[in-house]
C-alpha cells in the first residue's frame, strides 16, 4: 500500500529581477529558495541583455511566456494571471531596487530584494513609505542575520548574557576590488565602482551596510552619531573602498566598524566582537558555527551551532545536528524560509530585515558620507532617522 504523507504548505509562487546567467547573488536566492521547498521560481526578468535573460530563464526551467524581457513587463504581465507570482526577488545592481520594489508593491507582490535598499536615503523613506501603503511586505536580505549563531548571540544579549552593552567591534574585511581596474569605463566594469550605479557609497554601502546591521541586529540598538572616514585606497576609484567609523550609542556605549575591499588576503572576514559589563561575544563568518561565549571572570568557552546550550532561534534556524557542517546557502535560506512563514500567514514576527532595516542602513550610508565629506565630524543618526 502506498504511505500517506501529510501535505505540506503550499509552495509560493517567485517572480526574480536580475540574477541573469553571469550573476552572483540571484543564483544563491534560487538555491536558497529551494531548500526548504517553500518557494518555486516560475517568472523572471533576469537580465539587462532580454535574449540573454530569457535564454537563461528557459535553461533554469521557466516556462517561456514567464521568461520576460523587463521587470516592467514582468509586473504588467504578472498582475494579469490567475495564477501571478506571490513574491517578486530583486537581485540587480543597487540602482534598481528602487524603481522595481516600487513597482512590484504598487502591482501587489511582496518584495524580496537585495541590500542596501536604495541608493539614497529619501528613496529609502519612499520605499519604506509604500510598504505601508500597499500593506504588502518587503523582505531585506542581509544574509548574515540568518545564520543560526548570529540568531543565538541576539537572544543571548537580550537575556543578559554579556550584561549592559560597552562596546561594539564590526569588521568586514575582503579583497576582491584590491587590483585596480584596467578601463572603469569599459562595458564589463563593476557596477560597484560607479556611483551611478552603486550609489555614493562604495564599501560602505556594499558590505559597510552589512557590517552595521549585523552589529544592530545582535545589539538590538543602532549608534546615536558616528565618525567616518571614507576612502579610495585604489588610485582613481570614485567611490571609497575602504572604511573607518566610530559610533557613539545613546548608552554610552562605543563601538567601531571597519570595511574595506582592498585589504589583501581576506575573503568574506565579516567578524563581530560585542562587549557588555559582565560578559563578550565574538563571531566570525568565516567559521559560523562556532560562537565564543565569555562570561566575565570565567574560562572563554566554544558554543556549537544546535550544540549544548543552544537557543531557540539557533535551533530552528538549523536542519542538521551540531558538527555536521552547515553556512552560507543555509544561513540564507532561513530568510527564505521565515519569509514563507510570514506570508504563509504562520508569523507575524519575524527576524527577517524590513524597511525600517533599510532606511537604517541608508542613514548609516548618509551620515558616513556626510561625515567624511567635512573631514570627519560627528553626525547625528538619530537627526537623519528624523529627517
Ligand atoms: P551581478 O552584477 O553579479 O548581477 C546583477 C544581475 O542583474 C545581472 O544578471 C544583470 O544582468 C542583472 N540586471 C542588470 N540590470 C537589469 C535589469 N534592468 N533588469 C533585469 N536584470 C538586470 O551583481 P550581484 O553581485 O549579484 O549583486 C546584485 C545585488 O545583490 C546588489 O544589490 C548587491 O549589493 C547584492 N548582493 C548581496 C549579497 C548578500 O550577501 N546579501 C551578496 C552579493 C550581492
Amino acid at each position: 500500500a502506498e504511505k500517506s504523507h501529510a501535505k505540506g504548505p503550499a509552495r509560493l509562487r517567485l517572480g526574480m529581477v536580475g540574477g541573469g546567467v553571469t550573476a552572483f547573488i540571484g543564483a544563491v536566492h534560487r538555491i536558497a529558495s529551494r531548500i526548504d521547498d517553500r518557494f518555486v521560481l516560475v517568472a523572471g526578468a533576469l537580465d539587462n541583455d532580454p535574449q540573454r535573460g530569457r535564454d537563461f530563464a528557459l535553461s533554469i526551467g521557466i516556462e517561456a511566456d514567464r521568461a520576460y524581457d523587463s521587470y516592467q513587463e514582468m509586473i504588467k504581465a504578472e498582475a494579469l494571471r490567475p495564477d501571478k507570482v506571490d513574491a517578486i526577488a530583486i537581485v540587480t545592481p543597487n540602482f534598481l531596487h528602487f524603481p522595481v520594489a516600487k513597482a512590484a508593491l504598487e502591482a501587489g507582490f511582496h518584495v524580496i530584494c537585495e541590500k542596501p535598499m536604495t541608493t539614497t536615503l529619501e528613496d529609502a523613506r519612499a520605499l519604506a513609505e509604500i510598504v505601508k501603503r500597499t500593506g504588502k511586505k518587503l523582505f531585506l536580505t542581509h544574509t548574515y542575520t540568518g545564520y543560526p549563531m548570529v540568531r543565538q548571540a541576539r537572544e543571548m544579549v537580550a537575556d543578559g548574557a554579556i550584561g549592559a552593552l560597552r562596546r561594539v567591534q564590526v569588521e568586514y574585511a575582503q579583497d576582491w576590488l584590491a587590483a585596480p581596474e584596467e578601463d572603469p569605463e569599459a562595458a564589463g566594469a563593476n557596477w560597484r565602482n560607479d556611483p551611478k550605479k552603486a550609489g555614493q557609497g562604495g564599501a560602505i554601502g556594499d558590505i559597510g551596510t552589512h557590517a552595521y546591521n549585523l552589529a544592530a541586529f545582535v545589539a538590538a540598538e543602532e549608534p546615536s552619531h558616528l565618525l567616518a572616514e571614507l576612502t579610495a585606497l585604489v588610485p582613481g576609484r570614485q567611490v571609497d573602498d575602504d572604511a573607518m567609523v566610530l559610533m557613539r550609542y545613546a548608552s554610552g556605549a562605543k563601538g567601531t566598524l571597519w570595511a574595506s575591499q582592498v585589504a589583501a588576503g581576506n575573503g568574506n572576514n565579516l567578524s563581530l566582537r560585542i562587549y557588555g559589563a559582565t560578559g563578550g561575544l565574538e563571531w566570525w563568518q568565516e567559521k559560523p558555527e562556532e560562537l565564543w561565549y565569555t562570561p566575565l571572570g570565567e574560562p572563554r568557552r566554544l558554543l556549537l551551532r544546535n550544540g549544548a546550550g543552544a537557543t531557540e532561534a539557533a535551533v530552528s534556524g538549523s536542519r542538521i545536528p551540531a558538527a555536521h557542517p552547515e553556512g552560507y546557502l543555509e544561513a540564507f535560506a532561513n530568510l527564505y524560509k521565515d519569509a514563507a512563514d510570514v506570508l504563509a500567514g504562520n508569523q507575524q514576527q519575524t527576524l527577517v530585515p524590513d524597511a525600517a532595516d533599510g532606511v537604517s542602513g541608508l542613514v548609516f550610508v548618509t551620515a558616513c558620507l556626510e561625515s567624511a565629506s567635512n573631514n570627519g565630524t560627528w553626525v547625528s543618526l538619530d537627526a537623519l532617522r528624523n529627517g
